[in-house]
């Protein structure tokens, strides 16, 4: 079978194989015909999402993806390359930082029952691969976008019991963050780990306008005349 993978051009190479895993495939083209081609791997079975990359233009972990004839591998999107397959993630990781996606406040009287952790059990199980940061189409318009990985990690806190104070963490959205998003739904069909980001941008969204703030886009479209991003400039907790 032949694949192309773009490098610094597109290159086409051929490999004898059958119900490969993309990523047997390319530790075989590097073993036995090119040992330059850089890409990144960690666990090999759907764990670490150091493998991420696109496969016809696609987001997929390279050790989950079967190969097919005819395959067009590239890197992610929305980051630079640093070779290859593997790009630099840190400006998109920067943005949990940014988000102040963690723990604030945590209230050590409150028990965590099963139906609690059942809340954002889904969300805890990000793995960081960087694909729906990939498919994402807003950093086409907004390179500052805080992203669907680091909003879902924001709702995983913002909605466990135990926070005592999520205002930080509401405020730090409302500005190219929940109201930047499209709602296209694309973060959430490549993810492997099926979270929904963009359910979860409408959860924080709703948890928003019952702190005061609304969507500036619509108040704009309105004259204004709401105030931009909060009612009345003083969003209730
Ligand atoms: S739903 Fe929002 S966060 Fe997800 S890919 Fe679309 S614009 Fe990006
Ligand atoms: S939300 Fe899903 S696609 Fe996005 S980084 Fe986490 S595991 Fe990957």
């Amino acid at each position: 079978m032949k694949i192309k993978i773009q490098r610094e051009s597109l290159v086409e190479y051929e490999v004898e194989t059958q119900d490969s895993t993309l990523l047997h495939v390319l530790q075989t083209i590097k073993t036995t015909q090119d040992a330059t081609l850089t890409y990144a791997s960690g666990c090999k079975s759907s764990i670490c999402g150091s493998c991420a990359m696109r496969v016809n233009g696609t987001e997929v972990l390279a050790c989950a993806y079967k190969v097919q004839d005819g395959d067009l591998i590239e890197p992610l999107k929305n980051s630079p390359v640093i070779r290859d397959l593997v790009v630099d993630m840190d400006k998109a990781y920067s943005f949990n930082a940014k988000a102040k996606a963690w723990q604030n406040s945590l209230s050590p009287s409150t028990n965590l029952t099963q139906e609690n952790e059942k809340i954002n059990e889904i969300q805890s199980d990000c793995i960081l691969c960087g694909s729906c940061y990939s498919a994402c189409p807003v950093y086409a318009v907004n390179e500052e976008f805080i992203g669907p990985f680091s909003l879902t990690r924001v709702w995983r806190y913002v909605s466990d019991v135990r926070e005592k104070d999520s205002s930080q963490k509401i405020e730090t959205i409302q500005t190219n963050g929940i109201w930047d998003c499209t709602l296209c739904n694309e973060c959430t069909l490549v993810c492997p780990q099926d979270i929904s980001s963009k359910a979860d941008i409408e959860k924080l969204r709703s948890k928003s306008a019952m702190s005061g703030y609304s969507d500036p886009n619509f108040a704009s479209s309105f004259g204004g005349g709401f105030g931009g991003s909060s009612f009345d400039g003083s969003p209730s907790f």
